[in-house]
C-alpha cells in the first residue's frame, strides 16, 4: 500500500470504513486467529518526572495525589491476576526513578518464580543497561509508544524529551529481544492524515510485535485540557490499517477507545484487533492513576470488570486466550 493509500484510507468514512475494517477483521482471522489474549495491567506507581502535554500524570500536575504501591503488593497482584487463569501481567508506571532498575528487577523474578507469567513492561524511556537487567531478570514485553512520528509534533507534545530518544529506547528493547508494542495517539493538535500514515509506516518499519493507536482524551489539568477528544472513526481505520499492514500483530482494543464511545473495545475487535488489557490495578489506587479522566474500569471492581472482558469476548464470538498469548513471531525466534 502506497503512503498516498494508507492517507486517503485514514479518513475513510461510510460504506469505505466498513469494507476497510471488514478486510482487516478476516485478516485477523486468518493471521492471528480467534482467540482474544487478555493482558491484566497494574499501574503501579503514577509519579512520573515527564512533561507529556496530554497526560495527567505529568510532572506539573500538581493536583494529582500521587501513590506507589509496595514490591509485595505487586507480586500479590500479580498471583491473583495467575489465579485468574491469565497468561500475562502488564506492569505499568510513570517514570518514576525511585523505580531502580535492581528494584524493579527484583519483582520481577520473583513474578516469574511465584507465577511462570509474561511480563510485560511499560515504565517508559531508560538506558540501555536498565532494559537489559529487566531482560535477565525474565521480562518478556515492553510496551513503549512512539506518541506520534512526527518530529516537530513530539516536540511540542514532549517538553524535555525528543523522538529520537525514544526510536532509540525501542531499536534497543528489539535488539534485547522483547516482544515489543509501540503506537500512536490520534487527535493531537496540528496532526494531519499525513502524519497519521508516518506512524503507520513507523510501525511497519519497527516491525513491531505489539501496538496499535488510541484516540487522546482531553485531561482538564494539563495544556490539551479544550482540544477535542480523537476521533473515533479515525482510530478504527487506523487500527484495520495496523492490522493491513502488520498481519501477525498483537493489537488492543484499548480502554481508551471504551472511554471515548461505550463499545469502543467491541468496535476495535471488529477493526483488527486480539487483546484486551483489563484494568486489575488494586482498587485503593486505581483511581489515581488518571491519565486521562472517566477512565472505564477504575470504577468497577475488579471482578466485574473481568466479567465483563468475558461478556465482550462472548459476544464478539471469540475465545480467550490461555497461557501467555506471545507473539506468534516470538514463538518462531
Ligand atoms: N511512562 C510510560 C511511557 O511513557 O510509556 C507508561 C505510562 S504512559 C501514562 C502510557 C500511555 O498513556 C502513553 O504512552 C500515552 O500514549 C497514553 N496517554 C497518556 N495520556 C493520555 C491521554 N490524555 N489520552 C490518551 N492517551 C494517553
Amino acid at each position: 500500500m502506497t503512503r498516498d493509500e494508507i492517507t486517503a484510507l485514514i479518513g475513510a468514512r461510510g460504506a469505505e470504513a466498513e469494507e476497510l475494517r471488514r478486510e482487516a477483521d478476516e485478516i485477523r482471522r486468518r493471521g492471528v486467529g480467534d482467540v482474544v489474549h487478555v493482558r491484566g495491567i497494574i499501574e503501579f506507581s503514577n509519579y512520573c518526572r515527564c512533561h507529556c502535554a496530554y497526560c495527567g500524570l505529568r510532572h506539573d500536575n500538581a493536583g494529582l495525589e500521587r501513590y506507589r504501591l509496595e514490591p509485595p503488593e505487586i507480586v500479590d497482584t500479580a498471583g491473583f491476576i495467575a489465579s485468574l487463569g491469565f497468561g500475562t501481567v502488564v506492569l505499568q508506571s510513570g517514570e518514576d526513578m525511585w523505580w531502580t532498575a535492581q528494584r524493579l528487577a527484583g519483582v520481577i523474578s520473583d513474578i516469574k518464580a511465584a507465577t511462570g507469567m509474561a511480563v510485560t513492561l511499560s515504565v517508559g524511556e531508560r538506558d540501555a543497561a536498565d532494559y537489559r537487567l529487566w531482560r535477565d531478570a525474565g521480562a518478556d514485553r515492553y510496551l513503549l509508544r512512539h506518541e506520534t512520528a512526527d518530529p516537530e509534533l513530539y516536540a511540542r507534545m514532549h517538553p524535555q524529551a525528543s523522538l529520537e530518544n525514544r526510536v532509540r529506547c525501542l531499536e534497543n528493547l528489539m535488539e534485547l529481544g522483547y516482544q515489543v508494542g509501540t503506537g500512536c495517539i490520534v487527535g493531537l493538535p496540528g496532526q494531519s492524515a499525513e502524519s497519521l500514515a508516518e506512524d503507520l509506516l513507523f510501525m511497519q518499519r519497527l516491525n513491531i510485535h505489539m501496538g496499535g493507536p488510541g484516540p487522546l482524551i482531553p485531561h482538564p489539568d494539563t495544556p490539551l485540557g479544550s482540544e477535542p477528544a480523537g476521533a473515533v472513526e479515525t482510530v478504527l481505520n487506523m487500527m484495520a490499517l495496523v492490522r493491513l499492514l502488520i498481519p501477525d500483530i498483537m493489537m488492543p482494543a484499548t480502554t481508551s477507545l471504551e472511554t471515548a464511545l461505550e463499545g469502543g473495545r467491541m468496535a476495535g475487535l471488529q477493526a483488527g484487533a486480539n487483546v484486551i488489557m483489563p484494568n486489575l490495578t488494586p482498587r485503593s489506587v486505581a483511581a489515581k492513576y488518571e491519565i486521562y479522566p472517566g477512565k472505564k474500569a477504575p470504577g468497577l471492581d475488579v471482578h466485574t470488570e473481568i466479567q465483563r472482558v468475558r461478556d465482550l469476548i462472548d459476544a464478539a464470538e471469540r475465545t480467550m486466550g490461555t497461557g501467555p498469548g506471545h507473539s506468534p513471531r516470538a514463538c518462531l525466534s
